[in-house]
């Protein structure tokens, strides 16, 4: 997320000199935030809500959304085949749709909770590989599971075509074809390859959470709601 000085931001933005702006400045014509600015060197960024005298010169909104994302809809803004969870997403006139990314992807045929927001050092953070976020799978096997799995997630696998060692993964038994499987990385297909070393395919796959922000019943499968700041805060 690129930030800028409050000075450098109203002169390019007004063309003017940032002479002018501290003229401005001391004049009380700008605020920011809704509190008249006092510092020429203020940090701004694209949420930044500015203003010069009454005009908005700035007033991004935002956004945080959660999904309970459907089987066989696309996680990607634009697809020429299906539905994508843009096209899906149901929300006030307010959000710029548009504006809006997904934070980590659920493969087509995977159902479950998915992320989209237009605050890029949110999901950067959600998505590096060193947070420590777990996102929560809950996975049918068409073959019985055995104690061997929790090990072996533990241990990691190595992902030959990355060149990397997954990182360990919690691998719980819930009855003999499904388990709840903790990761905190996002590998193309991992749950899917993780289970193919023990050539058992996965027959459906769920996202259940991903840190603090767990799908519950009142998100049925295809809605979407707003978070609140606390959940974005918290996560
Ligand atoms: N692992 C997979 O194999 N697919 C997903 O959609 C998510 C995790």
């Amino acid at each position: 997320l690129s930030t800028s000085r409050l000075d450098r931001f109203i002169s390019k933005q007004c063309r003017v000199s940032r002479r002018d702006v501290r003229l401005m400045l001391a004049q009380k014509r700008i605020r920011v935030d809704g509190a008249i600015a006092t510092n020429i060197d203020q940090i701004v960024d694209k949420f930044s809500h500015i203003m010069l005298d009454n005009k908005v010169l700035q007033a991004n909104q935002a956004s945080y959304v959660m999904l309970h994302k459907p089987v066989g809809v696309v996680s990607a803004t634009k697809d020429e085949q299906h539905k994508t969870v843009l096209d899906i997403v149901n929300l006030p006139e307010s959000v710029d749709k548009a504006s809006l990314h997904l934070v980590g992807r659920l493969d087509l045929n995977t159902s479950g909770l998915v992320l989209l927001t237009n605050d890029s050092r949110w999901s950067e953070r959600l998505t590096s590989p060193d947070s420590k976020v777990e996102k929560l799978y809950r996975v049918t096997l068409q073959n019985k599971l055995n104690e061997d799995y929790i090990e072996a997630f533990n241990q990691g696998m190595y992902f030959g075509y990355e060149k990397i060692t997954t990182k360990p993964a919690k691998l719980a038994i819930i009855s003999d074809h499904v388990a709840m499987v903790s990761l905190v990385e996002g590998r193309y297909h991992q749950i899917k390859r993780m289970f193919g070393r023990f050539r058992n395919p996965v027959v459906a796959l769920h996202r259940v959470a991903i840190g603090s922000l767990t799908l519950t019943e009142q998100l049925k499968v295809g809605e979407s709601r707003l978070l609140t700041p606390q959940e974005v805060a918290g996560i």
